[in-house]
């Protein structure tokens, strides 16, 4: 006699304790559990309900299977089942970030699809997170009787339905309600079916297709790239173009070639705000076949827009950093735009990046993977120049147009002069310039909030989070201080000093303070702040950037969402505030950041017909970083930034990883850390051929967050299997330690400091 047993992985499983667990598939669940399916298992003493995913199913000897063998609950339907492209994902996920099985399975598909634990009949059952949003569909099937004399809303329905079938919500549009249908559905006139509701997020968005002529380096680009999207074989490319080069074209042309050949594509950016734009884009070149997975959707649509996607009805997906696992099938090329941004590496489990998973899948589906940008990572661009990605340049803006001028403005002389203000009295001249000529002006300050410290005048203390060991930031709107890692809010506003009750100064500008100071300077100009207190509505970006583009504001100010992607054919001068303390930050991408932020935000002036020039305010104007963005010199930034990497040994010449350690406790964070440190370094020595350095235990710069104690081990190490399995068997140890307070263990692959 054999046993029908399947393997499971359940939530809620820390990474050093991620087992799989064997349970019975009882008979009336036979034939409807695979590898993939999401079940319902008895778990621990009481034999709670939890959630788990199955990764492999066996007929075992009933004398081979373990005693007191439990049977599963219950099995979510088989359409809910992960295919096995996903499983792959899954698996891959799970080797590659350190997460457990089911925080990849999480990961993959939008909570909607997810199910959840409830009882039904006393007993434990899954539920659909969300209900899926259905509707009636009328199709017509017969011929309306002469007899009893149909009235005119028959007639009409009938009518209506000859050209294919409508939805209850489209005939109600029209005037015909649903009784009048349910007659017709009687008489058998119609037949009512129930399906997914669909939605046309973009059904304001005309189709309307201009001609693209490429220019020649455009031209070029492309030929070099659309062989790959039909060989069979996956390919990497990196599109190097410098801002307004025409990069989007060019992927417009490329899907243009996949959809020829029957295939789909991923569009992947690297923000929501900058997804209107490429949707508006898309869907004039395309039509409706398009697809939209990001965070602004709400669960109900983003289901929607995954069920579409699934269900084969989608040929383009646009997406941020998650839709790079869109489920569609036949995928022949993925774009990742502006791929430097951070916002494609997640910061919480699975701490992936979306190049990785990009990668993987254009491996799976033999597709061509496409990374853009005019300022590509360190990384990137050395795989690009050592032969790993084929190299394609852009070297010049489209129409010729010239990249704008850049000019410093001295802040130490602002100050010696006496202007105690955030915005240069150069720079409210330019502006006032663009005013008068009707012109539109871009300003970037990455901080966000009024101001940015609150310092006591007799003991010299920051005001900082009690919960994260942060400086708390005021804002105006609410008069509170709240901090920006988790929320914490505090008001009335502190006047004294928690600590020695002397009077608190507060300084600093963040956005809220710059757009008064505007306002007082400029009192006729249109002001638009965009930062994250200011476009949490949904569809707040997409709403600015559209009055924007139709010039109701003249000064667009705002944290680095502004920098990027933006294309505005009004836009002639771009500021940059406050970019110093960017400078000197920590972690071994900081001028990375810096440069590809300057570089950005320069770029969006001048991109149409009008000259665009920008001003950078700084205390360093020397400082070799913004010479060199000024220059939009990425080669030069490059050789020095590599020498850099090379020298000081960080990526891409060794992986760097960081274990982090959580708990409430310092003490047992800081010797967790430390033995932790001790087994990777037993076993390391067992390998002395993988190479690998061990640098800690230190405490995080930011010590503390969320009331948690934070420290970490950094690694420079070879990112391969025979390392990974080398982590493996120290996190096991880890977890079969005796210790009197186990810290949570975190593994990051993606940082360049800390978590
Ligand atoms: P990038 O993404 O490289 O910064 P874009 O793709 O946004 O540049 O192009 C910059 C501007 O030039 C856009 O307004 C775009 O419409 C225009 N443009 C670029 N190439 C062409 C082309 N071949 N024909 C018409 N307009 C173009
Ligand atoms: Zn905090």
């Amino acid at each position: 006699m054999t046993l029908p047993v399947a393997q499971v992985a359940v939530d809620q499983a820390t990474i050093h304790f991620d087992k799989f667990y064997s349970y019975r598939i009882p008979a009336e669940l036979q034939d409807h559990v695979w590898p993939g399916s999401m079940v319902l298992v008895p778990f621990g003493r009481g034999d709670h309900a939890r959630m788990a995913v199955v990764l492999a199913v066996a007929e075992v000897e009933e004398a081979d299977a373990p005693p007191r063998l439990k049977a599963l609950y219950d099995a979510a339907p088989e359409q809910a089942r992960l295919t096995p492209d996903l499983l792959e994902l899954v698996r891959f996920l799970k080797d590659r970030t350190f997460c457990t099985w089911f925080e990849a399975v999480k990961a993959v598909i939008p909570y909607g699809a997810q199910y959840m634990a409830v009882t039904a009949g006393g007993k434990p059952r899954m539920k659909n997170r969300l209900q899926r949003a259905t509707e009636w569909v009328y199709t017509l099937t017969g011929e309306l009787p002469a007899k009893p004399k149909p009235g005119p809303r028959q007639l009409a329905a009938v009518e209506a339905l000859r050209v294919g079938p409508l939805t209850g919500r489209q005939l109600e549009t029209a005037g015909i309600s649903k009784p009048t249908l349910d007659t017709l559905c009687q008489k058998g006139v119609l037949t009512a079916t129930r399906q997914d509701k669909t939605l046309d997020l973009f059904a304001a968005i005309p189709f309307d297709p201009q001609p693209l002529a490429l220019s020649a380096e455009q031209q070029q680009a492309y030929d070099a790239l659309a062989p790959n999207l039909a060989d069979g074989q996956p390919h990497a490319a990196l599109l190097h173009g410098v801002t307004g080069s025409g990069k989007t074209v060019v992927f417009l042309k490329l899907i243009e070639r996949t959809l020829e050949l029957g295939r789909k594509a991923l569009v992947l950016v690297p923000e929501i705000s900058l997804t209107p734009q490429m949707i508006r884009r898309l869907k004039s070149t395309f039509g409706s076949r398009l697809a939209v997975q990001h965070s602004a959707l709400n669960n109900t649509e983003r289901l929607l827009q995954w069920r579409m996607i699934q269900q084969g009805n989608a040929d383009i997906v646009v997406g941020t950093r998650s839709a790079v696992f869109a489920p569609l099938q036949n995928l022949g090329l993925i774009i990742v735009d502006e791929e430097q941004e951070h916002t494609y590496q997640s910061e919480s489990a699975p701490r992936y990046d979306a190049h990785d998973v990009a990668k993987k899948r254009a491996a799976m589906e033999n597709a061509l993977l496409v990374f853009a940008s005019a300022t590509p990572r360190t990384e990137t661009y050395h795989a690009a120049k050592t032969g790993k990605y084929q190299l394609v340049t852009l070297t010049r803006r489209y129409g010729g147009r010239p990249l704008p001028n850049v000019d410093f403005i001295d802040m130490r002389a602002e100050l010696t002069a006496g202007n105690p203000r955030e915005v240069s009295a150069r720079m409210v001249q330019e502006l006032k310039t663009n005013l008068q000529n009707g012109e539109q002006s871009i300003l970037l300050l990455n901080r966000r909030g009024y101001h940015t410290v609150g310092m006591c005048t007799a003991c010299g203390q920051v005001l900082k989070c009690p919960n994260c060991s942060v400086p708390m930031v005021y804002h105006k709107p609410q008069q509170a201080l709240m901090c920006h890692h988790c929320g914490h809010t505090v008001r009335p506003l502190p006047q004294l000093c928690p600590a020695c009750g002397g009077q608190v100064r507060y300084s600093g500008f963040g956005t809220q303070r710059v757009e008064e100071e505007l306002h007082e300077l400029l009192p006729d100009a249109r002001i638009l702040r965009m930062d994250q207190d200011s476009t949490g509505q949904k569809n707040a970006h997409e709403t600015m950037l559209a009055q924007f583009g139709r010039q109701e504001y003249d000064i667009l100010l705002g944290t680095q969402m502004v920098a990027k992607g933006l294309d505005f054919e009004k836009v002639t001068l771009v500021g940059v505030l406050g970019i110093d303390s960017l400078l000197f930050g920590q972690g071994f991408r900081a001028y990375e950041s810096v440069f590809s932020l300057v570089t950005q935000v320069i770029g969006r002036g001048g991109r149409a017909s009008l000259p665009g020039r920008a001003l950078i305010q700084t205390a360093v104007p020397n400082h070799p970083v913004l010479q060199l963005a000024a220059a939009q010199g990425y080669e030069d930034f490059y050789r020095e930034e590599i020498a850099f990497r090379k020298y000081g040994l960080y990526p891409p010449f060794c992986a760097f990883c960081v274990i982090g350690f959580t708990g409430a406790q310092e003490g047992a964070v800081a010797l967790a850390a430390q033995r932790f440190g001790a087994l990777l370094a037993q076993h390391a020595a067992q390998h002395p051929q993988l190479p690998l350095r061990i640098l800690g235990p230190a405490p995080m710069a930011i010590a503390m967050l969320n009331g948690k104690y934070r420290y970490k081990l950094t690694l420079k190490c070879r990112n391969d299997a025979a390392f990974r399995a080398l982590l493996r068997r120290a996190l096991d140890d880890y977890a079969a330690e005796k210790l009197p307070q186990k810290a949570a263990v975190i593994v990051d692959f993606n940082t360049d400091g800390d978590l």
